[in-house]
């Protein structure tokens, strides 16, 4: 008995995603995976909606724009992707390849939040075969060069995979192209059902990670740095390409000891036969003025510094540019994170620092 009161209590895992609310474009229903997430949101006992249209729901229940907000990121929209043109993606790859739009991360720096707009909700699309036909028209377009596809843009594809399965459709459309490549990048650590997919090596699968204290703070519904790292080493084991983002690198106090940390903890659980072909992409913080008005809106307490009088602009090539940190300070995170990295992985290749 003793010996039971002792032992360390277990730690839960981060659960899969179930949105609150589910909206369905009634042609969606035509296609057999519309039909199958409709089944399934059945069988859970979610609360099910037509819509006309994936891209003009509003009315989100909750007594304020903070509740309204909450709820929309727990809002699954299953429709039919229209646009099938597929916007840049630079520098991680040439084109981003839409297979959901949309978060249930509440990542405070994230991007989508402006991006996205008044609607941030999650849309999933169910014509995959269209989207895959254009995928492979912009790969011909470039023969005999490569084109690398990426498909976390808009999304977190990972943490929609349990519900969808269109990555594992990607990934092994992705293994049959000779000339297509597949990256994405995740905070979620649901990968099983992807382990067996038949990728050929084409798809690289890259995990977001950071300090902790970057983590603690401003990624809340995400999986936790060790679930992602176990995650990491089963799709390394799969045999895919791995990579690490970092991002956003953000200066803090004791960012040093929290960057080299980190370095340490993907040493000790990155398997051996990864680090041959291990990838980094280094991505330091920035924000826009539009950024910093809508996440002081929606994380009131939150403690990302956005001030400008401490951090260069940035001119956009379109529209509005960025605040990024002064030269000296990137120069310091970029020269420290890089020289921690070849430490500990001497073979990786470091792909950009933006
Ligand atoms: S997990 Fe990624 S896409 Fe989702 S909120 Fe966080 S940064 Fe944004």
């Amino acid at each position: 008995m003793a010996t039971e009161l002792l032992s360390p209590p277990r730690k839960r895992s981060t659960p899969e995603f179930v949105p609150e609310l589910v909206y369905f474009e009634p042609n969606a229903l035509d296609y057999p995976k519309g039909r199958r997430i409709h089944e399934w949101a059945q069988a859970q006992g979610l609360p099910i909606r037509m819509t006309t249209s994936h891209n003009r729901i509003t009315n989100f229940p909750g007594e304020s724009e903070l509740e309204s907000y909450k709820i929309a990121k727990r809002t699954l929209v299953v429709g039919v992707r229209k646009t099938l043109t597929f916007d840049t993606s630079k520098p991680s790859a040439e084109y981003a390849i839409p297979i959901a739009t949309g978060c249930m991360g509440h990542c405070h720096y994230c991007y989508l939040q402006t991006t996205l707009g008044a609607k941030p909700y999650i849309r999933v699309y169910v014509n995959m075969d269209d989207i895959l036909q254009a995928a492979e028209r912009y790969i011909e377009e470039r023969a005999p060069e490569l084109t690398r596809f990426e498909a976390a843009c808009t999304s977190d594809p990972v943490g929609l995979e349990p519900i969808t399965g269109s990555l594992k459709e990607l990934i092994e459309f992705m293994g049959r192209q000779p000339l297509g490549r597949l990256r994405f990048v995740t905070k979620f650590h649901h990968v099983d059902s992807l382990l067996d997919a038949r990728h050929n090596g084409h798809t690289r699968f890259r995990f977001s990670v950071n300090a902790d204290y970057v983590i603690r703070h401003f990624e809340p519904a995400t999986s936790t740095f060790s679930e992602r790292i176990e995650a990491a080493g089963k799709v390394a084991r799969a045999g895919y390409p791995l990579g690490f983002i970092i991002a956003p690198i953000i200066w803090h106090e004791g960012w040093e000891d929290g960057y080299a940390e980190l370095l340490r903890k993907l040493q000790e659980s990155v398997p051996a036969e990864a680090t041959k072909d291990l990838t980094f992409e280094l991505i330091q913080h920035r924000f826009t003025k539009t950024a910093k008005t809508i996440i002081e809106r929606r994380y009131p307490k939150t403690k990302l510094e956005m001030d400008e009088a401490k951090r260069k602009y940035k001119w956009g090539r379109w529209g509005q540019g960025k605040y990024v940190y002064p030269d000296e300070q990137a120069n310091a995170l970029r020269e420290y994170i890089t020289e921690r990295i070849f430490e500990r992985f001497p073979e990786a290749k470091i792909e950009y620092f933006t």
